[in-house]
């Protein structure tokens, strides 16, 4: 298998720690039930910070792995209010979210803020789930290639040299207009941008590398969706915001899953 499917929840700062607990326990006694019937996928949550520690203590050593959902491009130091990766990895996390849509339209992060983030991602030894998409006026101008692209070579510099690093990144493409909106991309719509990335990664990585980065499709992603999205062949799994809440939606997100 070239690419293992990679299904990651962002919760977004959503519920208290006592629903984080039990949302975590409830996916993973769910992976837990499927993985002596197939050979399961792998499975990143995205909780918020103060729920990572807690999570990591009663999810240690299980399927689930834990993700952040930014982190500071700063390393540790004066930074009030930050999280850095090295605390991140230090609660057990093996991912982190970069330049999701919210942060780059709420909170002005740049592709280069990105790209630093992606650098030092690495340098903490985590795995880097780098977050693009065009807007609904960028789609609507024809732009769409043109702003991933651009949003994509940004990071590219931020590669660590060996090639087992850089394979390491995670590229989620999460058009703006898709997200939260109940709207999403069609599977047609998914794999021309999907596609497309995957022709840059190779041109700009090689061939080994560039077949082997996972290509996640977000926005809107639900149970009724997925299993059309996840089938593309350049759609290596999904990054899900609203219906990885719900246990019984985010599992059946994963079971739609082509085996
Ligand atoms: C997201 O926030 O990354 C996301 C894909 O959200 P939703 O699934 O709710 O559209």
């Amino acid at each position: 298998m070239l690419r293992r499917a990679l299904i990651v929840g962002n919760w977004k700062m959503n519920g208290l720690l006592e629903g984080a607990l039990e949302l975590g326990e409830g996916i993973q006694a769910g992976l837990a039930e499927r993985e002596g019937r197939k050979v399961i996928c792998e499975v990143v949550i995205c909780p918020p910070f103060i729920a990572l520690h807690p999570l990591n203590e009663r999810l240690g050593g299980s399927s689930l792995k834990l993700g952040g959902q930014n982190m500071s491009a700063e390393g540790m130091g004066a930074h009030t209010g930050e999280i850095s990766g090295l605390m991140l990895r230090n609660v057990g996390c093996r991912y982190v979210l970069l330049g999701h849509s919210e942060r780059r339209e709420m909170y002005g992060e740049t592709d280069a803020l990105v790209a630093k983030k992606t650098a030092v991602a690495f340098q903490d030894g985590l795995n880097p789930i780098v977050c693009l998409g065009e807007k609904e006026a960028e789609r609507d101008g024809g732009q769409t290639l043109e702003v991933v692209a651009a949003q994509l070579e940004a990071v590219i510099p931020s590669l660590p040299e060996p090639l087992s690093q850089r394979q390491k990144l995670v590229v989620a493409y999460e058009p703006v207009w898709a997200i939260g909106t109940g709207r999403n991309a069609t599977p047609e719509q998914a794999q021309e941008v999907h596609g497309f990335l995957r022709e840059r990664l190779v041109d700009l990585l090689g061939e080994k590398v560039g077949n082997r980065i996972r290509l996640l499709y977000g926005g809107s992603m639900k149970p009724g969706n997925a299993a059309a999205l996840l089938t593309q062949p350049d759609v290596d799994g999904g990054l899900i915001g609203g219906a990885s809440l719900k246990v019984s939606d985010f599992l059946a997100i994963i079971d739609a899953l082509p085996s």
